[in-house]
């Protein structure tokens, strides 16, 4: 059986690595604050000093971690992974970022001999802790094939989408799509509110419609119940509608509501919501 490691273990990687751990796979973990190993490895997990070490000592080591700044910071360095995958190891950055840092960092996997695969995920804690994420993998294919069981493990499915690149693209078009749905909800329920409608009877009747979703429903009962606890930490939306909005940018494709929904997340992120889930862009609109 293959042995994997896992870099990065914050609200999405520990949950990741968790069933990991529980399906019997050899798992060695690394985190820059090593107090967040200490769970994995009361599990069964082995800890790794640094991620040169996991990379070097694991034939599949998966990085989840918050933006474009932390997946080449674990990677480069005399630390980082590209120093120690070594011949044939297999990397797999699970991170949502852009597709020219995840080229960056495929790029350097490659040159020192691994292979490199990117695999950002659809879902969020729930889904990471139930194993049913979406984990869209595009890269190297015969790494792909090796790291199946552990996708099956993660996720409900995995498909596999082509060359470096495409997997961040899909990830960004689906956040970015999240992102701006969010956006008009908060400001629906707030004019709803406002005008003197009840907050569960909007949600009641949109739960009715073709607008059903899993996501307003969720969502919709956080902001009534004024509880913001993290799932998702709006930081990292903002972050997901840059990125998309810059690969308009560099498409010269217009993206108006993409934009303004960018805004709107600044905005709240100014308010001090950044660590709070994405739910709290309701407040800003309230
Ligand atoms: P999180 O709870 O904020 O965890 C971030 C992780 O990144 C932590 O392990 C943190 O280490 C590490 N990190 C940050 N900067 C670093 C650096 N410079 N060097 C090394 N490690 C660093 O975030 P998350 O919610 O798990 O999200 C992780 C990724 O998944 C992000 O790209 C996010 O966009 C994406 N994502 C999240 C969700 C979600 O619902 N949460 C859903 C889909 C995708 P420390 O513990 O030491 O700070």
């Amino acid at each position: 059986m293959a042995s994997f490691g896992f870099l990065g273990l914050g609200i999405m990687g520990k949950a990741m690595a968790i069933n990991l751990v529980k399906a019997g796979f050899d798992v060695t973990v690394w985190n820059r604050n090593p107090e967040k190993c200490a769970e994995l490895i009361a599990l069964g997990a082995k800890h790794g000093d640094s991620p040169k070490e996991v990379a070097a000592t694991c034939d599949i080591t998966f990085a989840m971690v918050s933006d474009p700044a932390a997946a080449l910071a674990i990677c480069q360095g005399e630390d980082g992974v590209a120093a120690g995958i070594g011949h044939q190891r297999g990397y797999v950055d699970m991170s949502t970022v852009d597709a020219a840092t995840s080229q960056e960092i495929g790029n350097a996997v490659t040159q020192a001999g691994g292979r490199f695969l990117e695999a950002p995920v659809s879902g969020t804690k729930k889904p990471a802790e139930d194993g049913t994420l979406v984990i869209l993998a595009a890269g190297d294919q015969s790494l792909y094939q090796q790291a199946v069981p552990a996708f099956e493990v993660m996720g409900k499915m995995s498909p596999y989408l082509g060359e470096v690149g495409q997997g961040a693209n899909m990830k960004l078009v689906v956040n970015m799509m999240m992102g701006g749905m969010l956006s008009i909800f908060s400001e629906g329920m707030s004019l709803g509110m406002k005008s003197g409608l009840e907050g569960e009877k909007i949600l009641e009747v949109l739960s009715a419609g073709a607008m059903a979703n899993p996501m307003f429903a969720i969502k919709g009962a956080m902001m009534l119940a004024e509880d913001y606890t993290t799932s998702f930490p709006l930081k990292h939306m903002q972050k997901d509608l840059r990125l998309a909005v810059e690969l308009g940018d560099k498409l010269a494709h217009p993206m108006p509501t993409a934009a303004a929904t960018n805004e709107a997340f600044k905005l709240a992120r100014k308010e001090g919501y950044a660590d709070e889930d994405i739910a709290a862009l309701y407040k800003v609109m309230k």
